[in-house]
Formats: C-alpha cells, structure tokens, sequence
C-alpha cells in the first residue's frame, strides 16, 4: 500500500492505532487456521471512524478484513488479500442492559464472557456459549452465527438478536431491526448479516434479546458399550419430552486421546461418553434428572454419575473443557470440523468418520453437541507434511459428501471461511451460489470486504 495512502488512513484513526511495523501486521495475520499479511491494522473506536475507513478503502478498492478475537476455527479472519485488517478489539462498551425490556445493546468488541457475566449480575441470561465464550467477541459471534454446547435448548446467536447497526462496504450506516421482540418489517436483514462471515459490512453495534436467568441446573456424565446405545439414550432423553440444556458426546478415541496426555481419570473402556445438563427452576430440574438417572441405569449404560451442586457439575464437565488443551498439545495441528446431521444419523456419520480416518491413516477423535447433531471429528495433522494433508482433504470430502447425504450440512457453527470452500458445492447448488454472489455484488460491488472467502471463484492457498 502507498505511504501517501497509509497516511490517509492515519489520519482516521491516528498514529496509536494504525499499525505497520512487520512485527503487528504479523500478530495480525493469523485465526486459529491460517495466517495470511495483511498491509495495514486499524483500531476504530466508533462508527463513524470505521465509516470514513470503509469511504476511503472503497473509493481505492482497498481489502478490509474484520476481525474479532481471531478465534475462527475455518480461516474466515485471515487476510488472503493483503489490505487492511480491520480489529474490533477497541469498540468494546457494554452501551445498556434494559432489565425492563430484556435487552442488551454492545459494541462488536465486547467479549462474550463479559457480557454473560454482566446480565446474569442482573437476574438475566445471554444463552449462546461458544466454547471460545472467554475470548470470543460478540461481533464476532454474530457473524459467524455462533452457537455453543446449550443451543440445544436456547438456540444460536441469530436467535437472540433484535438489530444490528452495520457500516457497508461503501462506509453507509445500516439499521436492521428494531428494540421489539417481533418484527416483520421487510426483508429479515439482521439474520442476513448473521452469519455473513464479515463479508457484507462491518457490525458496530448489537442489540440482543435476553432471558430470565435460569434457577438451577444438574449434569449427569454417563458411559456406553457401544456408540449405538449412546445414541439411543439421545433419542430416548428427547423422546420423553426432555429438552435438555446441553448433551455433550466424546468418543472413546477422545477419551483415550486426553486420558493419555492428562491422566484426569476419564473412562478409557467406555466407547462413548454423553454429558447432559438440565436447568430451570430446582423443581422441574430435580424431576427431569430424575428421569435421566432412571433412563440410564434402566438402560445398559456402563456408569452413571450426577452433580448434585455447582461444584460437583463443573468437575464433571473437567473432560470436555480442557481437552482439547490436551489435543493441541498432542499434536502440531488440529482441524475440528463442525459437520452436523439429523441425530438419527449420528451413529452413521461417528462409524464412517472413523472408518475414512483408518483408511487415509488420519488421527482422529470427536466430539459433538449430540442433541442437536452437531459433531466435531478433530483431526490431528502436521501441517508441513504436504502428502498428509492432501490425503486429509481428499478424506474432508468423502465426510462432507456422507454428512450431505445424511440430510446434514458442512458447518453448523464454525462456517465456510476458507477451510470448507472447496467442498461448498457438495451442498450448495448454482442457483444457491448465484443467490448469494448476487447478495454480495448488490452489497459490496467492488468486492473489497473480506476477500479470497467461501464465495470467491479464485482460489486461494492458505498459509500456516
Ligand atoms: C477453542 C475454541 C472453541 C470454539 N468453540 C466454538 C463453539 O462452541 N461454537 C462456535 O460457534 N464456534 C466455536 N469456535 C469458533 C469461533 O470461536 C467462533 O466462530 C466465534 O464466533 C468467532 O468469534 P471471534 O470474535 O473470534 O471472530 P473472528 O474469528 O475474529 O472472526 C470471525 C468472522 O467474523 C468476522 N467478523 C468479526 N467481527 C466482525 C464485525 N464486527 N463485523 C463484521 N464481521 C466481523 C470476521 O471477518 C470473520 O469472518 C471455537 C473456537 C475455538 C478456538
């Protein structure tokens, strides 16, 4: 980028904060995927800056790439195309918590921990938890349409928001939504934003809906034989009427896998683990566990054990938090995929996943938000060893093209970036991909906001 231009830019934000010096754009050109330099970092702090950005970056076709807390798990934060990496990390301000009409409004940059810490403070609840929830950003969030391990019974982040205001690629101010809870009027643009993987504008400020803060909850671990009678305990659970909160599956190859590296006492004969959580008010959540606890001692389960308190959940849920910080240790690289099928299919996808990973000598465990069919194989690779990931891709789309046969889909919360692109078309059709091209050309012609991405024709290699 020209110096004269970079001095234009300055001028924006000031010289605190446009980075250039090749140790920053460095700490700016990774998510936990791929890495990729960008030419210039700026830290806006109001719309209006990130407006006058956007101005000067279309007039002169510059790349702007959004970014968060560079927590994307498909590449979607790497700046392929050099330009301008736009970090959010400064627009952090909680603006309100309305108790009264059940709302939060923030900026993009506040991170998602902090906002669930500062309505429960209050009596209410912002239910999406991304397993990042302690980094992760809220803006971010919602354009990855995040969800989490209690989605199952509260939904994902498109679920909880009422507006978004958003600069566009040519640094105009859009408001979608409004502060009521129900609203038809024209086309549904915040769920269009939603997900949009910081392709369509730049989100500057959110307002969310909010719940009353649940009384209570239980967690109940329980061990199985055999993938198939884990499977049928999620169908049972659901079948009576049970929603619960979250009901987390670990494979056996998970169990072993972090046992290995973490000596946590994890059940390494069981070939699977569910980990189901219940929460309302201490009446119904005492019944519905009971229930549980009734299912899985009635029903050939290998162990069984409930968190009476606070205390005693959270150490049963040891396992699932910290081990993939065993994973990552275990292995150079690791690429979780977020493939997500109707719950019937899980035992397919789990047994053909595994089935493809012996056969293109692929390490891997998974792990899934099993009510809701949301698995994650975590493949643990080298990334320097070329052979190895191409064998790798070739075993992605063989999984991808089981999981879209099963009536499922390739993300259901870690998104396309560019990780999934080239298996886009396994489920999207031309007239999908001509739908979504005309959104983005009507949007941002010049094709300036996070370039390279899930609907470039060009490809784009990733560096690591
Ligand atoms: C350990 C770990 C666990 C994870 N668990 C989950 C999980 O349970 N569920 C889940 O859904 N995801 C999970 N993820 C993935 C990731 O955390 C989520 O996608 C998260 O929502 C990204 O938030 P972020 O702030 O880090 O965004 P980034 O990674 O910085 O950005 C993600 C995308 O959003 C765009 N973007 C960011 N901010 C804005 C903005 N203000 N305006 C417009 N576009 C913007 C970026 O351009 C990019 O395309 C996990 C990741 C890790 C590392």
């Amino acid at each position: 980028m020209k110096r004269s231009l970079i001095r234009r830019f300055r001028k924006i934000v000031g010289p605190e904060r446009c980075l250039h010096s090749p140790e920053d754009l460095y700490a700016y050109s990774h998510d936990c995927y791929a890495r990729g330099n960008p030419e210039l970092v700026l830290l806006p702090r109001t719309r209006e800056e990130v407006s006058s950005i956007l101005k000067l970056a279309h007039k002169e076709g510059i790349p702007v790439t959004p970014r968060g807390a560079a927590t994307s798990l498909s590449g979607m934060t790497t700046p392929v195309r050099g330009g301008i990496v736009l970090a959010m990390n400064q627009m952090n301000r909680i603006l309100e918590v309305s108790t009264e009409d059940r709302l939060a409004v923030v900026e993009p940059g506040v991170v998602t921990l902090r906002l669930h810490q500062t309505v429960e403070s209050v009596g209410l609840f912002y239910p999406p938890d991304p397993a990042s929830y302690s980094i992760s950003f809220i803006g971010g969030n919602v354009a990855t349409n995040a969800g989490g391990p209690r989605c199952l019974k509260y939904g994902v982040t498109r679920d909880y928001l009422l507006g978004l205001e958003v600069v566009l690629a040519d640094g105009e101010v859009l408001r979608t939504g409004s502060r009521a809870v129900k609203d038809v009027t024209g086309y549904d643009l915040t769920r269009l934003m939603c997900g949009s993987e910081g392709t369509l504008g730049v989100i500057t400020q959110v307002t969310v809906r909010l719940i009353p803060k649940p009384e209570t909850k239980r967690t109940i671990l329980t061990t199985y034989r055999t993938l198939e009678e884990a499977s049928e305990m999620v169908s049972r659970i659901i079948g009576a009427g049970i929603l619960p909160t979250t009901l987390e599956f670990m494979d056996q190859a998970y169990l072993r896998t972090v046992e290995e590296i973490m000596h946590l006492g994890l059940p390494t004969e069981a070939a699977a683990m569910l980990l189901i959580e219940v929460d309302g008010f201490e009446e119904t959540v005492e019944r519905q566990a009971r229930i549980v606890e009734d299912f899985c001692r009635r029903f050939h389960v290998l162990d069984v054990a409930v968190g009476r308190d606070p205390e005693e959940s959270d150490r049963l849920w040891i396992g699932r938090r910290i081990g993939t910080v065993g994973l990552m240790r275990s292995s150079k690289f690791m690429i979780s995929h977020d493939a997500t099928v109707p719950t019937s299919q899980i035992p397919r996808l789990v047994t053909e996943t595994h089935r493809l990973a012996a056969e293109y000598g692929i390490k891997l465990v998974i792990l899934g938000h099993a009510g809701d069919g949301n698995m994650h194989p975590i493949f643990l690779l080298d990334p320097d060893n070329e052979e190895e990931m191409a064998r790798f891709h070739r075993l992605s789309r063989e999984m991808f093209r089981i999981t879209v046969e099963c009536g499922g889909t390739l993300s259901g919360e870690h998104g396309i970036g560019l990780e999934k692109r080239p298996f886009l078309n396994l489920q999207v059709d031309a007239v999908g991909m001509r739908t979504m091209r005309a959104i983005k050309k009507a949007l941002d012609p010049k094709g300036i906001l996070n370039p390279g991405k899930f609907l470039d024709e060009e490809p784009t290699s990733p560096g690591r």
